[in-house]
């Protein structure tokens, strides 16, 4: 097994609203090894792209990284900052968290970068993509040259202090070198652009979607980072293009050895190119493992609703068994004190109750996962009522005060067990079923 280059633990992402404080991300372990695809899966809300925010330092107010630490490892970066910041350094890892925000900023490119789910709202429609793709090698390449920077002293760079020092004084309209005009023009070649010295003149608006997906995947790939992190990157395109494109990150990924954080709400693109799988809910990795554990043998309920979920062309003529309910609210003051998927959950028993479930395994390539059914056997006897959830909500939800010697309430509607109850005093105010369990 390859070494981990990223370590998170315990990461905490909130957004500080006006409605309350958001717990988007809540203590979230994850490990990824050098040079392989990772993917976190989950529906829409679940934290997957906050997560990849919070590893590229890209959450904006008023979210905030609250807690925990991000460790990167690279040998030469912990040696440049081991004098200035001993605390932030443990061996070849470096806590980004621990490090002044923009030394952990200038990582950018070169260390992590990342590919967006949008192109068209990603490249400046005034200037061509060869200018643009030009620009961030230029960016990439100054920054790795500059003297002053950390970056210089990770011995990275292949530009020269003199072409450093001749582009600092150079007019600003040299800012893009040739020598950077024709990186950028390899780079569209890379990711297979056809004709790319033609095409790297041409402007966003005459490339399709897909082609506009590969130049921001060239535009990553500029700084040759350790890490990309892909945010739903087929998630705008065509089926047919959807597939040129998962291809062709696992070609380059084969080809430059890099690592891949793949965030996608696709089981399917999970299956085509990811090495391990991260599930995700509610803020939390709830199951994590090598891909063959997690889709083959899953142990938390949301991970089977998702694979049940999924249409299965083999199986002709089953039904697709959608997951009940909705992804929880993540305001604080309404996550509750114990397993966030159990009024969702079909075994939820009486100790999902108690308090959220730890992971069962440590460890960063074990198969586990946070739910009670990874340690205790589901029976019939510690499962829940049926109705648990519905009965408790409704009773949250009753405001009348509730007195022994009540006289029979009156009961409205239509006999079909839609009716509502009002009060003697006829205040209006509703009891029983009425309630929303959303
Ligand atoms: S801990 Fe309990 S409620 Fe939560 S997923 Fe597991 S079985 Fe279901």
């Amino acid at each position: 097994m390859s070494e981990d280059i990223i370590r998170i633990r315990d990461l905490s992402t909130r957004f500080f609203t006006a409605e309350g404080q958001v717990n988007a991300v809540s203590d979230l372990e994850l490990t990824i090894e050098r040079g392989e695809v990772f993917g976190i899966v989950g529906e829409s809300g679940s934290g997957k792209s906050v997560t990849a925010l919070s590893v590229m330092d890209l959450v904006e107010s008023p979210g905030e990284i609250t807690g925990g630490s991000i460790e990167y490892r690279n040998p030469a970066f912990a040696d440049a900052i081991r004098d200035t910041h001993p605390d932030a350094v443990d061996g070849e890892l470096v806590d980004l968290l621990a490090i002044p925000r923009e030394t952990r900023q200038s990582l950018r490119g070169t260390s992590f970068s990342m590919v967006f789910q949008d192109p068209e709202s990603s490249f400046n429609p005034t200037l061509t993509v060869g200018e643009q793709l030009a620009e961030a090698v230029e960016v990439q390449r100054r920054a790795s040259a500059n003297p002053r920077s950390t970056r210089a002293r990770t011995n990275r760079s292949r530009y020269s202090l003199g072409s450093y020092v001749l582009s600092t004084v150079l007019p600003s309209q040299r800012y893009v070198t040739d020598e950077s005009r024709n990186r950028a023009v390899e780079l569209l070649e890379l990711v297979g652009i056809p004709d790319p010295v033609e095409r790297a003149d041409e402007y966003p608006y005459e490339y399709s979607g897909g082609m506009l997906q590969r130049a921001m995947i060239a535009q990553a790939l500029a700084g040759e980072p350790d890490v990309l992190i892909a945010d739903e990157p087929t998630t705008a395109l065509d089926v047919t293009i959807q597939a040129q494109i998962l291809d062709l990150l696992s070609d380059l990924q084969e080809e430059t050895g890099m690592t891949i954080l793949l965030i996608t709400h696709n089981l399917g693109v999970v299956a085509w190119m990811c090495d391990r799988v991260g599930v995700m809910y509610a803020g939390e990795i709830v199951e994590r493992g090598q891909l063959e554990d997690v889709f083959d043998r899953p142990t938390h309920p949301y991970t089977k609703g998702l694979l049940g979920s999924v249409p299965d062309l083999e199986g002709a003529g089953g039904r697709l068994q959608p997951i009940p309910g909705n992804v929880p609210s993540l305001l604080d003051r309404e996550m509750p004190d114990r397993c966030y998927f159990a009024d969702r959950c079909p075994k939820a028993m009486d100790e999902c109750l108690e308090h959220p479930p730890e992971f069962d395994v440590e460890g960063s390539d074990e198969h586990a996962a946070k739910c009670y059914l990874a340690e205790v056997e589901y029976t019939e006897s510690r499962a829940l009522p049926a109705d648990y959830f519905e009965l408790k909500d409704a009773s949250e939800t009753d405001e009348r005060p509730v007195a022994a010697d009540d006289e029979e309430p009156h009961r409205t509607g239509s006999g079909t067990g839609q009716e509502t109850e009002t009060t003697p005093a006829g205040d209006g105010s509703t009891s029983g079923s009425g309630g929303d369990s959303e």
